[in-house]
């Protein structure tokens, strides 16, 4: 036969955690550090001297095993050039509502124009603004660095700057 008193248990549960110490951590008045390779948000990465280092393959697309990924390649030119090279990616988007933060798109990457960072506060209350553009994603003008579009630096070749080769417009060449 059932015990009568079996339904009270759980309250003799909850009742002696009223008296346990709280664990719940102080965020977000108190934000704890991430561990260094945290998945955060993810960063669309520029040259030394600003021009962008995505070039619209769609390769992290294709990775992306929760189809987060939205993007649109188009074709630089001269008059009007926001990478080195052919193509760049003149749509960006990541779904933070399908994102699982595996980070298969930054192994997919061949420029290593997408990382991810520590930053994780992207709670939102619809779901339309956490669909980031490259309004979110593309990494801040460093000093040195000048909004694209804009030319090569002079005597570059795409291939200097997936080396690395290429300084910032206001630096002097050694
Ligand atoms: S971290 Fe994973 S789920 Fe998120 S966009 Fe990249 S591949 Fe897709
Ligand atoms: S972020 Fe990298 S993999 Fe994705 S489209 Fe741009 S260059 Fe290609």
């Amino acid at each position: 036969m059932r015990n009568p008193l079996e339904p009270l248990a759980g309250f003799g549960v909850t009742f002696s955690s009223m008296f346990k110490k709280n664990n719940t951590e102080l965020y977000p008045e108190e934000k704890a550090p991430t561990a260094a390779r945290y998945h955060g948000r993810h960063q669309l990465n520029r040259y030394a001297d600003g021009l962008e280092k995505c070039i619209g393959c769609e390769l992290c697309a294709w990775a992306c095993p929760a189809d987060a990924i939205y993007v649109e390649g188009a074709d630089n030119t001269e008059e009007e050039r926001f990478s080195p090279g052919e193509r760049y990616g003149s749509v960006y988007q990541i779904n933070y509502l399908r994102c699982i933060g595996c980070g298969l798109c930054i192994e997919a990457c061949p420029t290593r124009a997408l990382t991810m960072t520590n930053e994780y506060e992207m709670a939102d209350d619809n779901r339309a603004d956490l669909i980031y553009g490259k309004d979110k994603l593309l990494a801040p003008l460093e000093p040195g660095m000048e909004s694209p579009p804009h030319p090569m630096q002079p005597g570059s070749t795409d291939e200097d700057y997936y080396r690395g080769s290429v300084i910032a417009t206001n630096e002097v060449p050694q």
